[in-house]
Order: C-alpha cells, then sequence, then structure tokens
C-alpha cells in the first residue's frame, strides 16, 4: 500500500501544506495561517488539516526555522512563540496517532537538494541557505547529518568572519546568536547591506547594491568585492572539512544567480580540491524545498524502520 506523508512547511506567519506518496515529491500546496502564540490553537490546525484528508496519513513530516534540544527533544523555535519549549513531535503524536518528524528548514533544504535537486549523485551535500541570514545543512548519502538537532552544517554562526577582507579591516558584528563575528551578521542579504553602509556609509537595499554591481557602479562593486573576500575563506574551508562536491545554494539573495556564480569563482580557488566545474550552484529542487525534504526524511524513516 501506498506509504503516504503529510508535509508542512512551517513559518511564523504561514503554514504550508502537502501530500507526498512513495518517496515522491509534494503534490499540489495548500496554504493556512500560523496561530503563532496559541499552543492549543497550533497542534489543532495541524490535526484539524490531517484529518480533513480522505486518507489518514502514515506520518507527519515537519520543516521549520528551529532546531531540536538533543537532550531534551524539545524545540527551541524563536518565531513562533506557541511551540517553543515545547515537545512538538510528542504532543502531535498523541492528538492525532500518527508519527510525527521534524527537521531545522535549511536541513530540509538540503536534504532536498540531494534527494530532487542539484544535489543528486553526489555523496555528500553541503546545502546553504543565502536569504535574510545564512543557514546550511549536511547530507551525506542522501542522508540528514544530526536529524535529530538541526545543528549541523550551520556555518553561519561561531565568530569566524575575517576581520580583514578586500585589504581592509572589517569588524565583528554583533549577531542575534550572542556571539560577535558570525557569517550571518554579512553573507545573507542584511549582511551586505551591513557591509554597503559600513563601506559607504550610506545605507543600500540588498537589490539595489546587487543592481548597482551588475551596472559596474564603484561602491556596489567593492561592497561584493569585499563581501566575496569575507565569505569564500569559511565556505572553502566548510567543503574541505565535509567533504562536499556540490553546495546548493537557496534563499532569496541566492536568487541573485550572477552573484552564487562570482562566490563560485571566489571559493573554488581555495579549496584543496580543485573543482573543474561550479561547486556552488543555484538549488535545484522546486519552489517548495522545506516540504519536500521534510517528506525525504519521513519517507528515509520508513525506509529504515521496514
Ligand atoms: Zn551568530
Amino acid at each position: 500500500m501506498a506509504f503516504c506523508v503529510l508535509s508542512f512547511d512551517i513559518g511564523g506567519t504561514s503554514i504550508r501544506a502537502a501530500i507526498a506518496v512513495d518517496g515522491g515529491a509534494p503534490g499540489e500546496v495548500s496554504r493556512f495561517d500560523t496561530p503563532a502564540h496559541d499552543r492549543e490553537a497550533f497542534l489543532a490546525r495541524l490535526a484539524g488539516i490531517a484529518a480533513d484528508l480522505s486518507q489518514k496519513p502514515d506520518a507527519i513530516a515537519i520543516s521549520l526555522a528551529g532546531v531540536v534540544d538533543p537532550e531534551t527533544e524539545r524545540m527551541i523555535v524563536a518565531n513562533i512563540p506557541a511551540i517553543h519549549d515545547t515537545d512538538l513531535a510528542a504532543d502531535l503524536e498523541a492528538l492525532t496517532g500518527i508519527p510525527v518528524v521534524i527537521a531545522n528548514d535549511a536541513d530540509c533544504f538540503a536534504v532536498a537538494e540531494a534527494v530532487f535537486g542539484a544535489g543528486r549523485g553526489h555523496e555528500i551535500v553541503f546545502g546553504i541557505i543565502l536569504g535574510t541570514g545564512v543557514g546550511g545543512g549536511l547530507v551525506s548519502g542522501g542522508r540528514l547529518i544530526n536529524a535529530g538537532g538541526g545543528f549541523a552544517g550551520e556555518w553561519g554562526h561561531g565568530p569566524i568572519a575575517p576581520t580583514m577582507a578586500g585589504g581592509i579591516a572589517i569588524p565583528h558584528f554583533a549577531c542575534g546568536c550572542g556571539l560577535s563575528g558570525c557569517l550571518d551578521t554579512v553573507a545573507g542579504a542584511r549582511g551586505i547591506e551591513r557591509l554597503h553602509t559600513h563601506l559607504h556609509g550610506a545605507p543600500l537595499d540588498s537589490r539595489a547594491i546587487l543592481d548597482a554591481w551588475r551596472a559596474a557602479e564603484v561602491a556596489a562593486t567593492r561592497t561584493v568585492s569585499v563581501y566575496l573576500d569575507l565569505i569564500a575563506g569559511p565556505l572553502a574551508v566548510c567543503v574541505n572539512l565535509t567533504g562536499a562536491t556540490i553546495v546548493p545554494a537557496g534563499g532569496g539573495l541566492a536568487g541573485a544567480h550572477d552573484l552564487l556564480a562570482a562566490i563560485d569563482e571566489a571559493v573554488r580557488p581555495l579549496t584543496l580540491w580543485k573543482f573543474d566545474r561550479p561547486l556552488v550552484v543555484p538549488a535545484a529542487s522546486g519552489a517548495e524545498p522545506g516540504l519536500a525534504g521534510a517528506a525525504a526524511i519521513a519517507f528515509q524513516k520508513q525506509a529504515q524502520s521496514s
């Protein structure tokens, strides 16, 4: 009988849901509001979506912007107070009688790329998110590393940003995680804006910076050059450390494929193994990597247990 997964991609304001069957990609996507501040309403919303299906799903798979405390199994979800510091999987299983798997959204992205996207055929895939900030996930042999937590592959946090880039001093900016010098502060869309302001004293939206870079305007060209110099070294070290042979990139900033190509050109000379083809590449797993990756994790869990 077909194995049916109800996949959720849960954000602070909306929930996307879709069904995936027998290892396939998720189908039609439905959208719902997130009851972000009410735990009972949050659980009832997910359980209600499951109950409304014509066939009871065999598993529920959830992608969200949080991590699971590996010791307590409780969620750390800053943008959804309703489920922060709760055991969402246990609560939802108790309510629905359906097994639940939960993974970090960057991890789901990495799995989606490994199974359905640019990472197909690669043993080790380091999926990176260049969005407002920076995230990442690591997949080996099609399987997520650290499925229980969500911390592996998080290259965005840790005080490792170079303090010299493009020939000038760059300060260690304070990060939301409590440290300073995290790549999250300089490598995402807010980061490139922060760099531009630091270099030129005038704030500019990341899209405008990239448009000006494309037009070869001096200030933006300088910003992007410093940006590339800042992130290329740390990203090359991630490639050396993980053995990844492909780095699919997703998120809003990664939608700028010319910027990705420039990142790829900056990173490849710095890795120990010199790749003679693109290494940092656009994501190719479709518009819903969270839904696809979460479902793929549920299918893998099913295959493991049967
Ligand atoms: Zn940080």
